[in-house]
């Protein structure tokens, strides 16, 4: 029987690449400009990371983690989102000690056992950004100008920005009991999880995509009026940069976040272009979370991008396909080694050059490069050869020429840099 992949698992295909590439490399780009740099963490980390940084209460730890125990019997689980590793990296490495604030970005694959379908994988990647050591609300504004400016840059429209404050362990834990109360007059219309969700963690009900359960939402006491003095003013600040960047977004008071940690500010960035899974990016404050993990008293902000649903939604039109730039056509035997070695030369030179393996036809030469859409071709071969020349020909213009053997490697660059 032939063996396919796991579900909810993809293989990205050469003709997709470019694509990913672009992405992966305008992140680079940006995150550099804006002073963060690369953090590279382990695809497996000890659970209890997870089941600590993430909170046990949550859908993530709950029910979509992939963990397993090794043959030690250490329990050890895929890493089902960056931050608790960045995190824990920090603290490990005392990045700290140098300097307590770093900025600091990953991207690599993510694991979480959820029902595939689309935009909603059991590997996804993420683009993931964080910033460790600062309070001050002017950065939460940076990570989110950061995010939408890269947004913007890889051709993204139709975004909305949505934000929310959602307190801290001073006045979060009285906005709970109100969620509490309110939720108890309605458990007949909550489903069977979120019942439970409502003893363990009621905030967690707003993500239920159930619909008597959203219906159960629509009356609830939002965060935001119960935020204490500090909160208040750090969500005010950051609307505040947010406006002076000229950032237009929305307020969702009913936007929780999935994950434990996050304090203060929540941010997501959602797209009318997407179905029912339009969430590209989310992030924010997690003011709590190096101390659960056993860590020092640290801030930190920061956002994950999906990049399945990010490219997803880049412009059709936009081709990243890396066509050859010169398509060498060697005809009979004897110009075989010529080709070869032209071909080599190429390549250490820097130009994507490729050559028909065959020794086929001129025609069906032809066919293939016009299939690999190279830009030009070469011709080596036939009566021009006997002369000492090749014929260059250019794919777009259609337009040939005779070119000299000796001096080739000079006039080709010339020609393939021109265009
Ligand atoms: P959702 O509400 O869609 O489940 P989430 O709140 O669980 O998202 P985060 O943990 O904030 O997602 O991850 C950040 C981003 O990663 C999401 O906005 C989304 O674009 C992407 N993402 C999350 N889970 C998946 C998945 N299973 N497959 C593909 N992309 C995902
Ligand atoms: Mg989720």
């Amino acid at each position: 029987m032939e063996i396919k992949a796991i579900r909810g698992f993809n293989d990205l295909l050469p003709d997709e690449i470019g694509k990913w590439h672009f992405v992966e490399e305008t992140a680079r780009q940006i995150f550099e400009e804006f002073g963060f740099s690369e953090l590279r963490i382990p695809v497996i980390e000890k659970t209890e990371l997870f089941s600590r940084g993430i909170g046990e209460a949550t859908d993530i730890v709950e029910k979509e983690m992939y963990t397993f125990t090794d043959r030690s019997g250490n329990s050890l689980t895929l890493r089902p989102e960056a931050t608790a590793s960045m995190a824990r990296a920090y603290l490990e490495h005392q990045m700290y000690s140098f300097d307590p604030v770093a900025k600091v970005y990953f991207i690599g694959p993510m694991f979480r056992y959820e029902r595939p379908q689309k935009g909603r994988y059991r590997q996804f990647y993420q683009i993931d950004a964080e910033v460790f050591g600062v309070s001050n609300p002017m950065v939460d504004a940076e990570v989110i100008v950061m995010l939408i400016q890269f947004l913007k840059k890889v051709g993204l429209e139709n975004l909305e920005l949505q934000i929310n404050s959602l307190g801290c362990r001073e006045c979060r834990p009285r906005y709970r009991e109100e969620l509490k109360k309110y939720f108890a007059t309605k458990t007949f219309q909550l489903c069977e999880d979120c019942q439970r969700r409502l003893q363990t963690n009621p905030l967690r009900i707003f993500d239920c995509k159930v619909e008597t359960c959203k219906d159960a939402i629509a009356d609830a006491p939002q965060v935001t009026d119960f935020l204490c003095q500090d909160c208040q003013k750090h969500f005010d600040k950051v609307k505040g940069y947010l406006q002076e960047m000229g950032l237009t977004y929305l307020l969702n008071p009913r936007m929780v976040r999935g994950l434990d940690y996050y304090t203060r500010t929540a941010f997501e960035v959602v797209s009318y272009n997407l179905g029912s899974q339009n969430a590209v990016a989310g992030g924010g404050r997690y003011d709590n979370l190096f101390q659960e993990i056993g860590g020092l008293d640290i801030p930190g902000i920061g956002f994950a991008i999906g990049m399945e649903r990010l490219i997803s939604l880049l412009p059709a039109e936009k081709t990243f396909l890396q066509n050859p730039q010169l398509f060498i056509a060697a005809l009979g035997e004897e110009t075989q080694m010529q080709a070869y070695r032209l071909l080599s030369q190429l390549h250490l030179q820097g130009i994507r050059a490729e050559l028909d393996y065959e020794g086929k036809s001129l025609k069906s030469q032809m066919r293939r490069a016009n299939k690999l859409n190279a830009q030009h071709v070469l011709i080596l071969g036939g009566d021009e050869l006997k002369r000492g020349k090749a014929v260059l020909r250019d794919m777009a213009s259609k337009s040939q020429e005779e070119i000299p053997m000796g001096g080739l490697l000079d006039i080709l660059k010339e020609r393939i840099n021109r265009d």
